[in-house]
């Protein structure tokens, strides 16, 4: 991992405030380098504006272990991250789950994992950020300093100014987690267990007890397993995902298993959740043995999927790929929904603590979705080729029905009306005229709304 002093790291970023002045206000796009984290889609438009490098960006500043606080570049990846938290025995308190995920697009975008229903999103667990407006300048937001600022920068993808320095909290890590699995023969069953181990784990949240990881994977209706990850000294034996087992279909079958902290943190990297999958030879042993080095792994999956980006553009539509926040009141209901409707299995589950309403929703809709637990329901890989339905629109309006959000890292279809109705147009357009007064960023509405309804 490269780390630099603020000097050094301020000459960068004075070299990219330069190019910025330069472009004069043309649109550009941020281009941090490394594969992205969004859909592929045919004909994408988000990358097609003049680009702004901070590939440069990838260094860490600081990491003070007594304060368990961490400065960051926003191009350092999470894996490049835990490689130097962990041996201090500190990580970050939310870890997305792909290795390549970066910290400015975790803050930039979204992200969440077993942890973030006591932390919320990798955000919230953020105290300041370094900013380079679209006119070029350096500012410094945090949850003091320009705090509706602040809260604006999240989920704001690129649209408001370059995320150019992380300054974020790091919270206490053993070296191993003990998994444990709770096999469930139906919804009522496992949302009563997952409820139970979100509220009295949450609830001692005290920082004197390693929290619980908590997640889950349902199989089908009828097969829901909700995992539980304990931070531990020391374990009998470890497993290794990375290229003989497959993580997910472990946790089918296993009621207890060991892994290495770093293999837990990235356990779905291996096949980028259950994607591989997509490619059958991808999880039969041999090819795992012989190819896996150059195909397997997040980063590699999404590289190929780009590749094939022609193959895909030849299908009527992408494959589903998409998280959905639903308030927790409504999880039954969407589950209902999805079963009838979607029948698409395994479906990630994460449950998700909003700390506060966050300032990009629209304030009336953002209630539902902090008053108490959110779940994010991740789907990956549904196939969208038949003619009569599009599963992304249908998944999209049935969220927003239920008083849910998704992420706009796949396909979006909300009418511009429907759209910031959802999202908090006033703050946007307040933080737009500050941040990028000439417009050099897209809107997040044109730049993400990839599927317009026939209006
Ligand atoms: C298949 C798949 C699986 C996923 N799984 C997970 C998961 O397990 N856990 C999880 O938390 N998330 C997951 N995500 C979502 C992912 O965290 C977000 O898409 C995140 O924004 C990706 O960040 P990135 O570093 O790859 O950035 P990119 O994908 O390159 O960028 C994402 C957005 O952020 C903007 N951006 C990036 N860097 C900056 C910056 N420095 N300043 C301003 N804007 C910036 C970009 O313009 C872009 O709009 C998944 C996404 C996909 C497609």
């Amino acid at each position: 991992m490269r780390s630099c002093s603020l000097a050094e790291h301020a000459d960068t970023v004075a070299d990219i405030c330069k190019a910025l002045k330069a472009a004069a206000g043309a649109p550009v796009h941020v281009d941090k380098g490394g594969v992205h984290h969004v859909v592929p889609i045919p004909g994408d438009k988000r990358h097609r504006s003049g680009r702004v490098d901070i590939s440069a960006l990838s260094r860490v500043v600081r990491i003070d272990a007594e304060a368990r606080t961490c400065v960051a570049e926003p191009g350092v990846t999470f894996a490049e991250l835990v490689a130097e938290t962990l041996p201090l025995g500190l990580m970050p308190a939310v870890v997305p789950e792909l290795e390549g995920i970066t910290v400015g697009g975790a803050v930039a975008g979204c992200s969440l994992e077993s942890l973030s229903y006591i932390y919320g999103g990798f955000h919230d667990t953020c105290v300041e950020y370094e900013v380079i407006s679209g006119t070029g300048e350096v500012i410094t937001l945090s949850r003091e300093e320009r705090p509706d600022l602040f809260e604006m920068v999240h989920g704001s993808y690129g649209t408001l100014g370059i995320v150019s320095l992380v300054t974020f909290r790091l919270i206490p890590a053993l070296p191993f987690v003990r998994m444990e699995y709770r096999h469930c023969g139906t919804f009522a069953e496992f949302e009563a267990a997952l409820r139970a181990a979100t509220t009295a784990t949450a609830a001692g949240a005290d920082p004197g007890v390693m929290p619980v990881f908590v997640d889950a994977i349902v199989f089908g209706p009828d097969h829901l397993v909700l995992c539980l990850g304990h931070m531990v000294d020391s374990a009998p034996y470890v497993s290794d995902y990375r290229r003989d087992g497959i993580y997910y279909r472990s946790v089918a079958e296993r009621a207890q298993d060991y892994l290495g902290t770093t293999d837990y943190l990235f356990r779905y990297d291996t096949e980028c959740h259950w994607l591989s999958r997509t490619v059958p030879p991808l999880e039969w042993r041999p090819v795992r043995r012989l190819l896996g080095r150059w195909f397997l792994g997040s980063t590699n999956l999404i590289r190929w999927s780009r590749r094939l980006d022609r193959i895909l553009g030849m299908r009527r539509r992408p494959d589903v790929v998409c998280d959905v926040f639903v308030p927790g009141a409504r999880f039954a209901e969407f589950f209902d929904w999805y079963e009838a409707v979607f029948d698409f299995w395994p479906l990630w589950v994460v449950p998700y603590r909003m700390p506060q309403p966050y300032r990009w929703i629209d304030p009336d809709h953002a209630t539902g979705l902090a008053s108490g637990l959110a779940i994010d329901c991740a789907v990956y890989g549904k196939r969208n080729n038949r003619r009569d339905v599009d599963y992304s629109a249908l998944l999209e309006s049935e969220t927003h029905r239920l008083g849910g959000i998704k992420t706009l890292i796949g396909r979006n279809h909300y009418s511009r009306e429907d759209f910031w109705r959802i999202y908090n147009r006033d703050a946007y357009d307040a933080a737009k005229s500050e941040l990028d007064p000439d417009a050099a960023f897209d809107d997040l509405y044109d730049k993400f709304v990839n599927d317009h309804p026939a209006t």
